[in-house]
């Protein structure tokens, strides 16, 4: 039976990455990781598909909608990791007291979420994230933060960042005092998590419609003071206790944050779309590019949740794919260099000796490549070492292999030099800025 050979695409919401991309990924994350390690966070990695339950009540609606879950060949309920903090404190509280706090982590994976795809949205994308467990100072709330900021300023978006910070208690402490029970302050929270997604008065009806009018008017009032001190929410809260504790430690951890540099801005609304979070809470953002390239915030109940010892714990994650289209929409790596070598050959038969002289050059730590393809002439030979970013061809004739001299041409400067078979290797390394 024959049939009609249609492309096949990838599924909405998933991307190919191509090798410009990926260079300028691969960049991103190192920095990322670098800045991660200097803190002395150590790499962890947990597995792509995990039991459903371990994010079930956990995530809060929007993350729990977007899940992909599915059922395996053995009937059991998996998913794929919507973000990778429940794994970590599965993980944690798995080791029952074992290790010696605080314990720093960090892990970069790629997440899931069949969310509706739109510009920076996608169904696979990209995390690098710490976790920080054992410690519930407002220092190491501040270290976290100070994580996102120093990440934007390595990867060169250190201009236009700032932080959006608060902490999700106050919001917690006026409807914990209102008496309003657990699942509806989550649909409550899920509703301020829209704020500046959607319309004000859209976000005002839904909430109206689980607490009252008079409340929802209360609660949102907070959002007014967005980037003002601390101290002016201190009459908001006066009345609610919990919430005057949230606002007392929200000031500690904004006064750690701006004395090592950091750009902060108060934002009394911000909840965040997870449930598990306890305290503190923030965002990523650089001027100008209209989502959050980062977020996280503190959640002292989570590993207890999954059976562990009662354990403090804060942590971030940051959406590397949004972090790299930022770098590349402002030109920050700017443009490649050249590098490396490209062996032409002028016959056929030379092909072989290409081959040795590419692996030589190989083993030295120089970049190389030779005529792979065969029946292109010399000139077009040039013109895909040209196109593909190499620094210089070696044209390989018979004369040059009998004289044991090659004729290297340097395709930035057009220059043609020739080069002693003895001298070519110090040659080129004295040139290529990059050893491999
Ligand atoms: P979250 O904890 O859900 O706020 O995610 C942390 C960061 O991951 C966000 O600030 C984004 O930068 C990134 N992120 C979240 N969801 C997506 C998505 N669907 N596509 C691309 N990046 C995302």
């Amino acid at each position: 039976m024959t049939r009609t050979l249609m492309p096949i695409r990838t599924l909405r919401g998933f991307r190919d990455l191509l090798p410009d991309y990926m260079e300028d990924f691969r960049w991103v994350e190192s920095r990322v990781r670098s800045v991660f390690e200097r803190a002395g966070y150590r790499e962890v990695l947990t597995p792509t598909v995990e039991p459903f339950e371990l994010y079930e009540e956990k995530e809060g609606e929007q993350v729990e909608q977007s899940m992909f879950v599915f059922e395996d060949k053995g009937g059991r309920r998996v998913a794929l990791r919507p973000e990778l903090t429940a794994s970590v404190a599965r993980l944690f509280a798995s080791t029952m007291g074992e290790l010696k706090l605080p314990v720093k982590w960090y892990y970069v994976a790629n997440m899931f979420r069949y969310e509706e795809p739109q510009k920076m949205r996608y169904r696979e994308f990209w995390q690098a994230g710490a976790e920080l467990i054992g410690a519930s100072t407002p220092e190491s709330d501040a270290e976290i933060v100070a994580l996102g900021w120093d990440s934007m300023r390595e990867v060169g978006l250190g201009d236009g960042a700032f932080i959006r910070l608060n902490n999700v208690m106050i919001v917690r402490g006026m409807l914990d005092s209102w008496g309003v029970p657990r699942d509806v302050q989550e649909r409550v929270l899920t509703w301020m998590d829209k704020l500046g997604k959607v319309s004000e008065s859209e976000v005002e009806a839904g909430i109206s419609e689980l607490i009252g009018r008079d409340r929802t008017r209360e609660l949102l009032g907070l959002a007014e003071l967005e980037g003002k001190d601390p101290s002016e929410l201190e009459s908001l809260v006066e009345r609610y206790p919990k919430s005057r504790e949230a606002l007392e430690n929200l000031e500690l951890v904004y006064e750690a944050v701006k004395a090592v540099g950091i750009r902060v801005r108060i934002t009394p609304a911000l909840v965040r779309g997870l449930a598990y979070y306890t305290g503190t809470v923030f965002e990523v953002f650089v001027e100008n590019v209209p989502y959050a390239l980062g977020g996280g915030g503190r959640y002292d109940n989570l590993i207890a949740e999954y059976g562990g010892p009662s354990t403090p714990a804060t942590g971030l994650s940051l959406g590397l794919d949004r972090i790299v289209e930022a770098v590349r929409e402002r030109g920050i790596r700017g443009p490649r260099s050249r590098d490396g070598v490209y062996i032409a050959v002028v016959s056929e038969d030379l092909r072989v000796r290409a081959f040795a002289l590419a692996q030589r050059l190989r083993y030295e730590g120089i970049r190389s490549d030779f005529e792979l393809r065969g029946g292109r002439s010399l000139s077009k030979q040039a013109e895909y070492a040209d196109k593909l970013g190499w620094r210089f061809v070696i044209f390989l004739g018979r004369r040059e292999v009998e004289k044991g001299v090659y004729v290297v041409k340097d395709l930035e400067s057009w220059e043609q030099h020739e080069v002693p078979e003895a001298e070519l290797v110090n040659f080129l390394k004295s040139k290529l800025t990059s050893s491999l």
